[in-house]
């Protein structure tokens, strides 16, 4: 696929005027770097929408059902129809051990579903870091020449509002709903520095959530390699960051800025009471029972 061109504004589109002097004020919506972290209330949906929707952009979309984790792929999927990039194309691919067990779930103009076997495991820690693995030999096999822009995102949520064209850029994570109100020493990165993952108590800008990666093929490719690449060396080395992935993916994104950073809008947790700056909640982690649902 070719990649995304200059962007146009829509004719004709009626829309509020921009103020230069009045937005939102009670959260910070531009990091140090000058990559916008998107709320609710600093953008306009239908304008963003109408700018990239002439672009005909395929969004490749990628989830993991292993084991009991088919559960959860008919409410992501019907919940993605209703909100998640509205009017795009939309690429689904659902990886799982029991491809059977995929429900058929009705999908709307332009979206499509494709069902990928892989192995089984019986240790949920291999299960959520082989995720880059996979999503890195996809990209080279079948991804790329399919998509402009991938989310790898957690089966186990659901979308519960607009999820739209304000969410596209090169590189785009997201900001943990657990930890945005705590100190860097606080985020639980990899401490050991005897792993791939090590990022000093005095290092860090935000701490990322796992569940969520996103941006261009190529470049969420490059993200998924290192980190792939770096899960094995430990592994090598007989040590397993303490968060997986989601360890791997803090450090390459501390020395790999993202240009898009999501609010914990785009990742909440159902358990998780909203608080006072999150006005839309769009995507969320269901309670689930941890002992009953994973292998080990
Ligand atoms: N996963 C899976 N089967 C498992 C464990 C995990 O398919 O037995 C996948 C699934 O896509 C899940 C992701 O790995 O959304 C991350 O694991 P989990 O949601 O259990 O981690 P949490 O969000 O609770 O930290
Ligand atoms: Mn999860």
């Amino acid at each position: 696929k070719s990649r995304v061109r200059n962007m146009v504004s829509p004719e004709k589109l009626l829309y509020k005027q921009p103020s230069v002097l009045v937005g939102r004020t009670d959260v910070v919506s531009v990091t140090p770097w000058l990559a916008p972290i998107i709320w609710e209330g600093t953008f306009d949906p239908v304008l963003i929408d109408n700018i990239y929707k002439p672009m005909n952009l395929t969004i490749a979309t990628t989830v993991f059902a292993i084991g009991k984790y088919d559960r959860f792929i008919r409410d992501f999927l019907e919940t993605a129809e209703k909100h998640f990039m509205v009017g795009f194309n939309v690429r689904y691919y659902v990886f799982t051990d029991l491809p059977h067990n995929v429900p058929s779930v009705n999908l709307n103009q332009g979206r499509h579903l494709t069902v990928i076997q892989v192995p089984g495991s019986n240790r949920w820690q291999e299960i959520s870091a082989r995720r880059m693995e996979i999503i890195q030999t996809t990209i080279e096999h079948q991804i790329r020449r399919e998509a402009d822009y991938i989310f790898c995102l957690d089966v186990d949520s659901k979308f519960h509002a607009h999820w739209g064209a304000e969410s596209l850029g090169r590189l785009v994570a997201v900001i943990h709903p657990g930890y945005y109100e705590q100190t860097r020493d606080r985020f639980p990165y990899e401490r050991r520095p005897a792993s791939t993952a090590y990022i000093h108590m005095d290092e860090g800008d935000y701490y990322y959530g796992g569940a969520m990666i996103g941006g261009f093929v190529e470049d969420v490719y490059t993200l998924t390699k290192v980190c792939r690449n770096k899960f094995e060396e430990d592994a090598g080395n007989s040590i397993e960051a303490a968060r997986q992935d989601e360890s791997h993916l803090n450090r390459y994104l501390l020395y790999n800025k993202p240009s898009k950073v999501l609010s914990p809008e785009y990742l909440w947790q159902d358990f998780k009471a909203k608080t006072k700056e999150v006005k839309v909640i769009r995507f969320s982690g269901v309670i689930k029972n941890y002992a009953e649902v994973r292998p080990n």
